[in-house]
């Protein structure tokens, strides 16, 4: 691991968003003994959601920043699991075999509520050697413009702020990303989502033992539309369904992540499923709905003092379950960038080392984007499915989780001297 930069270096950096992305970022560059702040439009009422599964390339920045993985009360997972979609009989099992030997740690499912809170613990950890300078996190601060050049950033409540390095976390709905001059070309998936939980007693109560006892990711249907994926979180006491359908199914009207409807609805949007998974859906508590929206890559990601991460940098269709993990990867390369290691880089300019890295990130970033738009629609996409023989060009689990990347930066820093 690169070592932290001596204190006379540090930088004063503000983090736009402290979603799971922007408290990932934080705890990097925390660790690096910069000075962190986070600016969050809301007061935390926002983490919505259920089951996030972070496979090895984004659990290894977990732990090596010494996140309390316990306290996210994880379920390890151990296969991945495809249904027949009418009978839910099992057609075929990929195990995933001593993944942890293999990639060097665990693939992880997690609630994403928990790990929301665990970071912002993290964040909040008193200073010290190891985790660096305590970082703050200020709420119902909605950022509205910043200054690239001078590092100035304008709040909505009319306070301002400056910066060494902005590092724009703000979501797929990013207005920084905007005010550093990138328009977005976005199309709607023809694809929309609901989301629903259960607890695991439930299953027991309705006969459904075999759901909760899994520890893997278990999907119906995939070759087209409609797809349901559900896996176990907090500890296998909540069990997690993403049900895909077509977008015109619904009032294409509505939008946003937090749209409810009823058992009933969603049961009635699969009328010849699995009968086992339908008794889950008349079952299942906090049902919202998710509208899909495809993003091509932008052509940077930086300018000046500004980078942007995770969801503002790549947002992608969930299909190969890799946003959050990407984002872990991006506050990673910022915590392996801005170090002792490589301040020749950035010392005297800090655009220097957001430059290197948006060429550390993007490439692989809008690589994993575009395997999660062919996942969409095509399981034999998703990473533990593919193969890296059937086609040429397929993302494979050895070069998602297998990645190396301060090995990957010390290249690119050793070929540009
Ligand atoms: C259905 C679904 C399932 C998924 N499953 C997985 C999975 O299994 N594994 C995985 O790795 N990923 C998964 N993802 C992706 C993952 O959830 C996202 O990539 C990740 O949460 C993005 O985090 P973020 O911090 O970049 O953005 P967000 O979570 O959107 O956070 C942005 C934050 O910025 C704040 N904000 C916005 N604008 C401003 C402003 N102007 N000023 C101040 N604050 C602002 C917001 O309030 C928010 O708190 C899934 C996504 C979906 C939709």
């Amino acid at each position: 691991m690169p070592s932290a930069i001596s204190p006379s270096k540090t930088l004063n950096v503000a983090i736009i968003g402290s979603g799971l992305g922007g408290l990932s970022a934080a705890i990097a560059l925390r660790r690096q003994g910069h000075l962190v702040t986070l600016y969050e439009r809301y007061d935390f009422a926002n983490e919505v959601g259920a089951s996030l599964s972070v496979a090895s390339n984004g659990s290894r920045f977990l732990e090596q920043w010494g996140v309390n993985i316990p306290a996210v009360k994880p379920v390890v997972l151990k296969k991945l699991i495809m249904h027949d979609w009418k009978t839910g009989e099992v057609k075929s099992e990929y195990g995933l075999g001593d993944y942890k030997a293999r990639f060097g740690t665990e693939y992880f499912n997690f609630h994403r509520i928990d790990m929301h809170n665990v970071l912002m613990d993290t964040v909040r950890e008193e200073s010290s050697e190891e985790l660096g300078p305590r970082g703050s996190i200020v709420t119902n601060h909605k950022a509205l413009n910043v200054d690239h050049e001078t590092g100035l950033i304008t709040f909505e409540n009319g306070n301002t702020a400056m910066a060494d390095l902005i590092i724009a976390a703000d979501g797929i709905r990013s207005l920084t990303r905007e005010r550093i001059g990138i328009t977005p070309s976005v199309e709607s998936s023809e694809s929309c989502c609901y989301r629903c939980i259960i607890s695991s007693s439930r299953l027991h109560d309705l006969g459904l033992s075999e759901f909760v006892l899994n520890n893997g990711i278990e999907f119906w249907g995939g070759f087209g539309i409609d797809k349901i994926v559900m896996s176990a979180c907090h500890d296998g006491e909540t069990i997690s369904c993403y049900c895909f359908f077509p977008a015109s199914h619904n009032d294409l009207s509505k939008d946003g992540w937090n749209i409810g409807a009823t058992p009933e609805e969603l049961a009635a949007t699969y009328p010849d499923l699995d009968p086992r998974v339908i008794t889950l859906f008349l079952h299942a508590s906090d049902i919202k709905m998710w509208r899909l929206y495809i993003h091509q890559p932008y052509p940077y990601w930086t300018k000046g003092r500004v980078g942007l991460l995770g969801d503002a940098a790549h947002p992608m269709l969930p299909d190969q379950s890799q946003g959050f993990c990407m984002a872990l990867e991006d506050a990673g390369a910022l915590g392996f960038i801005f170090s002792e290691e490589f301040r020749d880089v950035w010392g005297e300019d800090v655009s220097k080392g957001l430059e290197l890295y948006e060429k550390v990130r993007k490439e692989r970033a809008s690589k994993v984007q575009a395997a999660s738009a062919r996942a969409r629609t095509d399981l034999s996409e998703r990473i533990g499915w593919s193969s890296a023989s059937d086609r040429p060009g397929k993302l494979t689990i050895e070069e998602v989780c297998g990645y190396d990347m301060l090995a990957h930066i010390r290249k690119l820093v050793s070929k540009s001297v």
